[in-house]
């Protein structure tokens, strides 16, 4: 059911240590109100409980059995959250900015891309789109390999890994993103930023750079998102937005569409629970010989504002790619302690006990951190 480099869908899910893992990827970044409560109702009966946020916007059930597998996809598809078939699904990869507003322009080249996309060349498992055109940069951060962005007042065609992008407007970006896919399809590479490394130019002129984008923590106080601790929500904690679309990001977060209070999500971007992230591990993940998410709980208290500290069940560090402050790498039934580097780095300590780790928070690592 799986090969190595390829992405799991809801078409084509990827079997896990707890059941199957499918991977939804709502049109647009965005829930309207039926998806957000018939997901919750596919994670409470199909499911582990829990829907997972990814970091490209896109969503994921896990534990899913072999025999329910039918029963979601029906659901999935009357919610309007099921592809044709497993190569449009594929292809379907990319995200929206939450920062679009009605009229922008945004919803229409959702639609522009996605028709593009069904007739598009054979892409990479990993090649993927931003359309970050709402009121602020948001998503230049965000892993993608086209970008259509705000340059002033129009439209920027920008390939990742290129500081300046091609002026478009709204009736030529989609022909002009159609001809650079062609041309990337027949390169032969992976990534974009990737295949520009080494010297490819695509066929994109240069004509300016996007509006900047700002800190990461005022992009996340410049709207009332809603965070879930290690990017799950719970079917409670999605029910409780019933009545609301919701605009999904590649932090992690939800924006909820109109005004709301839930006491089941965090509201804070600074809170210690945020300072930490930890992969599904032991016994979700067949990989993982340690659980990792009672014992990042366990820390978030002992990290300091502005670090972070990433538990990850094995060296490959699916939940946090990046070099984080501390990384805890599970190794048969113990834990890797790295500084300033990524899950599968060269370790500082290795063969720690979680009681050994918890001790060193509390005393000299927290306080060096
Ligand atoms: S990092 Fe390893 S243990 Fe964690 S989810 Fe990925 S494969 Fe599983």
């Amino acid at each position: 059911m799986t090969r190595k480099g390829w992405c799991p869908g809801a078409l084509r899910p990827m079997p896990a240590g707890d059941g199957l893992l499918l991977r939804v990827r709502p049109h647009g970044s965005r829930l309207d109100p039926a998806q957000v409560v018939g997901l919750a109702e596919i994670a409470e009966i199909f499911g582990n409980g829990q829907v997972d946020l990814g970091s490209r916007a896109t969503l994921q059930l896990r534990g899913v059995g072999n025999e329910a597998l039918p029963e979601v996809q029906r659901r999935l598809a009357a919610l309007g959250l099921l592809d044709a078939n497993p190569r449009r699904e594929a292809r379907r990869n990319f995200m929206v900015t939450p920062f679009w507003r009605a009229g922008d322009g945004t919803t229409d080249l959702v639609r522009g891309l996605e028709e593009a996309l069904r007739d598009a060349p054979d892409l990479p498992p990993k090649f993927g789109f931003a359309i970050d055109t709402g009121s602020r940069a948001a998503l230049q951060d965000a892993s993608a390999d086209l970008r259509i962005e705000r340059a002033g007042d129009g439209l920027l065609l920008r390939a990742d890994g290129m500081a300046w992008g091609e002026r478009v407007t709204p009736g030529t970006v989609i022909p002009r993103l159609a001809e650079v896919l062609d041309w990337f399809a027949a390169s032969g590479h992976g990534r974009m930023a990737q295949a520009i490394g080494e010297g490819l130019k695509p066929p994109l002129l240069e004509d300016a750079a996007p509006d900047r984008q700002g800190l990461r923590q005022d992009l996340l106080r410049a709207a009332p998102f809603l965070f879930a601790p290690f990017g799950a929500a719970t079917a409670a904690a999605l029910r409780d937005l019933a009545g609301h679309g919701l605009r999904l990001t590649p932090w992690r977060a939800v924006l909820p569409e109109g005004d709301l209070h839930s006491a089941l999500w965090l509201t804070d971007p600074e809170a210690p629970l945020l300072r930490v992230s930890a992969c599904t591990g032991a016994p979700g993940c067949s990989s993982a010989s340690v659980a990792t998410r009672a014992l990042a709980r366990q820390l978030a208290p002992h990290v300091p504002a502005g670090r972070h500290l990433h538990v990850s069940g094995c060296a490959k560090g699916c939940a946090h790619p990046d070099p984080a402050s501390i990384t805890l790498t599970g190794r048969e039934g113990r834990f890797d302690l790295i500084r300033n580097g990524r899950a599968g780095d060269e370790p500082s300590r290795r063969g720690l006990t979680t009681t050994d780790i918890a001790d060193m928070m509390r005393g000299h690592l927290g306080a060096q951190l």
